[in-house]
């Protein structure tokens, strides 16, 4: 879930916190963060690359056109250092298609790109082809099913679904792409009522590294299709389009509460008794912050009206043995929640995105790039009273950062973890430790090696963290195996390359 930024936004007579990544600044990144996907040299000639060009129906950039320096960016400026030897804009799966067979023939190193926001700065290359599928951003809706192109951003998928009174549960930061969000499984503000993105998804178009553009659902490629959800992007193929099942919007209640520090372990202690349990209809975050004095919040969202919100957040006031110092509880239509969620409550859709970087971005965009650090955990059990004391501690050292806790549970948990390969089915919340400004690295990971006695070795592979040693048991636990047979299948000759890939 959307973390990082909660951003300030004015609404009643309080001051709202939501999520969103408009209060994004740009910082300096520890560079012992970066790293990035493929690497090497690109084996191939310049006139074999304006061949390449010349066969697309979208475009090429190639280092020394103007627009090469917009096009390689990635959301977080920490990996503004990496120069492919090519991006291309592919319009269709035949582009796609014709990217992988380049990449195959001339032994390009090849990486996907849609939303650009990998952790890991993973959808660029050193000196490889990016595929970028922003192009293929189109969103249609009939009878109950969404298509919707590889390349959409959450902010466009969610405006043009809500035209049809329908949406998808997905993530809350405006400008993150639907391929890699859903690839990894996708937790979003109504996960615990709908279920991750990739839940709801019922097939999935994939250019695999022989140039074969398959579809991919419960009948067809089947292996493929269960990989697909959860198993990361990056891995398996290029995947070009996404058909979801929709469910249609209602009314909600968004919810912000805050207490004073002095109550924040007695917040964490009833949050975490609460929030993972709650009826399905309300998904909570509980944010500790240090930035630049600390503060405790739990906001959310329930689907449904605000009595039945007010009931549910008696339950926590009761369970802290406090009530909050400030709190803003309103009666939201679904589309509106979303742009508060998305920290775009005082922008129009068009605004809401990243100014002109890429081409599929308006030059509208208000939303500015990011640099940061993240790492995360995953929590199977309540944290002790050592435990809380010591996550305390850690956001109370000076510095400017925040841990976010997500709620699981609900619908996402009443899968299977081996249903499909996002495991962590049986986990109560998320655990994100994330930073700016100089210092940010050394922070996270001093605070995620303090926790890691209390919340043991569980990752997210959304929350791509390339640190990790354990990753392939942290990221998909039980599922590693038959991830690792689809891989087989698929890309015998892993010509999709990540450095933590399947
Ligand atoms: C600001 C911010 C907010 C976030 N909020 C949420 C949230 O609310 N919920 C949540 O679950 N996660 C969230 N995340 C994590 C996010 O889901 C992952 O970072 C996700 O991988 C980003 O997808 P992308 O398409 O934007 O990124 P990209 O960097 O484009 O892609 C991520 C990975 O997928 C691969 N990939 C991209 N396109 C394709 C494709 N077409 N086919 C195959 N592989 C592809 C890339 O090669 C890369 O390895 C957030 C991240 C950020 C930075």
């Amino acid at each position: 879930m959307d973390r990082r930024n909660f951003l300030r936004v004015s609404a009643m007579a309080g001051t709202v916190l939501a999520y969103g990544t408009a209060a994004c600044g740009a910082a300096t990144a520890d560079r012992r963060t970066l790293s990035t996907g493929a690497t090497g040299s690109a084996g191939a000639s310049a006139a074999e690359w304006r061949a390449l060009g010349r066969g697309l129906d979208g475009r090429l950039i190639r280092p020394g056109d103007a627009s090469y320096d917009p096009a390689r960016r990635l959301f977080n400026t920490a990996y503004d250092s990496v120069r492919p030897a090519g991006i291309a804009y592919c319009a269709t799966a035949a582009d796609v298609a014709e990217c992988v067979a380049f990449a195959r023939r001339f032994g390009v190193p090849v990486t996907s790109r849609s939303g650009g926001h990998s952790y890991a700065g993973w959808s660029t290359s050193r000196n490889g082809l990016v595929i970028d599928v922003s192009p293929m951003s189109r969103v249609s809706y009939s009878g109950g099913h969404a298509t919707i192109g590889a390349g959409a951003r959450l902010v466009d998928v969610y405006a043009s679904l809500a035209a049809h009174g329908v949406s998808i549960p997905a993530g809350s930061c405006p400008t993150v792409g639907i391929a890699g969000l859903t690839l990894g499984g996708g937790l979003g503000v109504v996960s615990r009522k709908y279920g991750l993105t990739c839940d709801v998804l019922e097939s999935v178009r994939i250019v695999t590294a022989d140039g074969r553009t398959l579809t991919c659902s419960a009948t067809s490629n089947p292996d493929l299709f269960w990989a697909s959800r959860g198993g990361g992007g990056g891995n398996f193929g290029v995947a070009t389009s996404f058909t979801f099942r929709t469910h249609a919007i209602r009314d909600v209640t968004l919810f912000f509460l805050h207490w004073p520090w002095s109550k924040a372990a007695a917040v964490l202690r009833a949050w975490q008794a609460w929030a993972p349990y709650a009826p399905d209809e309300l998904w909570s975050n509980l944010h500790l912050g240090h930035d630049p004095s600390p503060d405790v919040m739990v906001g959310g969202l329930y689907v449904g009206g605000k009595a039945g919100c007010e009931r549910l957040l008696r339950r926590l006031v009761d369970r802290v043995g406090a009530g909050p110092s400030s709190r803003y509880v309103a009666r939201s239509p679904y589309d509106h929640a979303m742009m508060v969620m998305a920290g775009c409550a005082d922008l129009s859709v068009a605004q809401c995105h990243r100014p002109g970087s890429l081409p599929g971005e308006t030059s509208k965009g208000r939303l500015v790039r990011d640099a940061f650090t993240a790492k995360s955990h995953i929590a199977y059990a309540p944290l002790s009273a050592t435990g809380i004391r010591t996550l305390i501690r850690q956001v109370g050292t000076a510095g400017r950062h925040s841990v976010l806790l997500d709620a699981l549970g609900g619908a996402i948990g009443r899968v299977r973890p081996d249903a499909t390969a996002f495991p962590h089915r049986r986990a109560l919340f998320t655990v994100q430790y994330y930073a700016h400004r100089t210092g940010a690295a050394a922070w996270a990971r001093a605070a995620h090696a303090a926790m890691r006695p209390h919340f043991g070795d569980h990752a997210y592979v959304n929350y791509i963290d390339p640190e990790l040693t354990g990753w392939r048991r942290q990221y998909y636990g039980a599922n590693a195996a038959r991830l690792a047979r689809v891989k087989a299948a698929y890309d015998p000759g892993r010509l999709f390359r990540l450095p933590q890939g399947v």
